[in-house]
């Protein structure tokens, strides 16, 4: 009755242009849940290096926490980055080492801020043909309160987390009670859920910081997918 409930709420905020959907094609053998997320490493142009989890959420466009991008102790952007998709220890599915265009809704300059810790990619080539990608909504404080939410983590490879209601900390924030088991290699990584008959899983946040008892998460706002059409995300 309640997913009814919820889908007939969706079907409503689609009608009203409250949420905004992309449907994604599905990778040729597996899931999206994986083969959508990438495991990658960075070097900044203050010479850091970095390592972060990122998700296609279109054929040619990544989503990720900014601070995978941007160095935020010397808020210096990314020099170079090699991609793995559905990497498993040494072997992987897909890499990219190529150029990329981002952009970054943190600023560093005086530090770490986790309010605007998101940032996307748009990549020059489709590569989401290969990996498929997720679908992604910009969910309302009620509705994303009754999702049942999943998130995926590189540190190795495994889901690391699943929960029954976030806490809405804000209009860009969600957090649920986490432990220190939440370490950097996972940020960046899908906050999301499933309906009932969808075969694709539904980006709500991205993973961006924890503290002592409490992972947080950047939630996707309508404001980031219009950012990333003018861009040329090509939302099918
Ligand atoms: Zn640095």
């Amino acid at each position: 009755m309640m997913k009814r409930f919820l889908s007939l709420l969706l079907v409503l905020a689609l009608a009203a242009g409250l949420i905004t959907v992309s449907v994604p094609a599905l990778a040729a053998d597996n899931s999206p849940d994986t083969s959508a997320v990438a495991y990658f490493e960075v070097k900044f142009h203050c010479g850091c290096t970095w390592n972060g989890t990122g998700t296609m959420i279109a054929t040619n466009a990544m989503i990720t926490a900014a601070h995978n991008l941007v160095c935020y102790t010397h808020n210096r952007g990314v020099n170079t980055a090699t991609f793995y998709f559905e990497r498993d220890n040494r072997k992987y599915r897909t890499s990219y080492n190529g150029k990329f265009n981002y952009h970054s809704y943190a600023d560093f300059s005086r530090g770490y801020e986790s309010d605007d810790d998101i940032a996307y990619i748009i990549f020059p080539k489709d590569i989401g043909s290969n990996t498929g990608w997720y679908a992604s909504s910009a969910e309302s404080d009620d509705d994303i309160k009754w999702e049942f939410c999943h998130m995926i983590g590189y540190n190795g490879y495994k889901r690391l987390y699943d929960w029954e209601q976030v806490e809405v900390e804000s209009s860009k924030l969600i957090s649920w009670p986490a432990s220190r088991e939440y370490r950097e290699g996972n940020q960046g990584g899908p906050v999301y859920y499933r309906y009932e008959g969808l075969e694709y899983p539904v980006l709500v946040a991205v993973y961006i910081t924890c503290s002592n008892t409490r992972a947080y998460a950047r939630r996707i706002t309508n404001n980031i997918y219009s950012d990333m059409e003018r861009d040329g995300a090509k939302f099918n």
